[in-house]
């Protein structure tokens, strides 16, 4: 705490990010980044902006992108909003539509509905925007029941398929929460960061549905975490209602740079489609051998999977991996301390890792595999 800090500051519980080392010697599983190269013609299209034109500012409208985005995902370009990054797309989202403490009848804003476990940044965003929430509890198996949310809220956001557990939500289910959301006047957030690798995307009922948002990313499927783009899809009005919220902050949130990379890189489907069929056949692979050393592994339509090992606790496999050079990721929280998320490498990354996860499985204490509970295990010195 600082005294130069303001209450919203101090008010804040950021967000904190998987490890980005500064060193090349880890294999990284840690932040769903793709293992394999983006589209060659966004490379090239990002060389060819790097020019003298950077004195210019970009343009705000960010044209070149949504009309790439309307017409791979045959949609009109007033129906896309484009932003730096989805986290920011997400930000923006949580400001425009949903209402804030104090903005309800008789002065109580409804919350918003998520899941418990689910990607940690929309209670980060309710807390910036002084949003109020209600968390959902995910099923026993870690399935979102789309039943719970059929119930009168400031709104509901969820992932699909959803973070960290990687599952998916059937579409029909969906649909039957932005139709009854819709009824109250209220939006439904779809953020499908990991939709190129699994589940249905919601995105051909914008139409149907005007209360329904989509939100995606580049930095999974499009394997361009760097460059920071993020787009939502949805009926005009909804794309109006971001644009004033980012109109009200800062209107050049894309540089010519990533204008230029994202929109030749959304125009690419064949380069992509490519790499993430063998994302997506390397998390098979990965999956049924995990299983067969006997790890527990949620069944995952994402480039990560969420997996648990029935008599190690997840802060030792975590500190395991790490001292071998292999970061994945684990957060701290009820319900999901003892499992990790391990985000789909090159098959080589993932030769090593599951080696080296033989190695563990081949040290863990023998007994009933049921014997796991949430919590509370000792140091086993794997
Ligand atoms: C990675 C991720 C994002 C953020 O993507 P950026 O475009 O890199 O900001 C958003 N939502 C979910 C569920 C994610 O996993």
């Amino acid at each position: 705490m600082s005294r130069f800090w303001s209450k919203r500051a101090r008010g804040l519980e950021p967000y904190v990010p998987g490890e980005q080392p500064r060193e090349r010697r880890f294999i990284k599983l840690n932040t769903n980044e793709n293992p394999y190269p983006p589209s060659p013609r966004a490379l090239a299209a990002i060389r060819e902006a790097a020019g003298e034109d950077l004195r210019l500012y970009p343009d705000p409208l960010c044209t070149v992108l949504r009309e790439a985005v309307a017409e791979t995902y045959r949609v009109k370009p007033e129906q896309v909003f484009a932003g730096n990054g989805s986290d920011e797309v997400l930000a923006f989202a949580f400001a425009a539509f949903f209402p804030s403490a104090g903005e309800g009848e008789a002065g109580a804003a409804r919350p918003v509905l998520f899941p418990d476990i689910t990607y940690s940044f929309y209670p980060v965003y309710a807390g910036l925007w002084d949003i109020p929430f209600r968390t959902v509890p995910l099923t026993g198996d870690f399935s979102v029941n789309a039943e719970d949310y059929l119930y009168p809220a400031g709104g509901v956001i969820f992932p699909n398929p959803n973070a960290p557990t990687g599952r998916a939500l059937a579409l029909r289910d969906i649909l039957s929460v932005a139709g009854y959301q819709g009824k109250a006047g209220r939006v439904v957030i779809v953020d499908e960061a990991y939709g190129a690798f699994g589940g249905e995307s919601a995105v051909p009922h914008i139409g149907e549905f005007p209360n329904l948002l989509t939100v995606h990313t580049l930095s999974k499927a499009a394997s361009l975490a760097g460059l920071r783009v993020g787009f939502a899809i949805g009926r005009e009005e909804l794309i109006r209602g971001l644009s004033r919220i980012r109109d009200s902050f800062n209107s050049y949130t894309l540089d010519r740079l990533a204008l230029a990379g994202a929109a030749a890189a959304v125009s690419d489907g064949a380069h992509y489609d490519e790499i993430n069929r063998k994302v997506i056949a390397t998390r098979e692979r990965v999956s049924g051998r995990l299983r067969e050393l006997g790890f527990e592994v949620i069944p995952s339509a994402a480039n990560f999977i969420f997996i648990r090992h029935p008599r190690l606790s997840g802060a030792e496999v975590f500190a395991a991996l790490r001292e071998r050079g292999i970061l994945v990721r684990r957060f701290d929280t009820p319900r999901i301390r003892d499992y990790l998320r391990v985000s789909m490498g090159t098959d080589k990354d993932m030769d090593e890792f599951l080696e080296f996860m033989e190695a563990v499985s081949k040290k863990a204490p023998k007994g009933n595999a049921e014997g796991a509970g949430d919590e509370g295990y000792c140091g086993r010195g794997i």
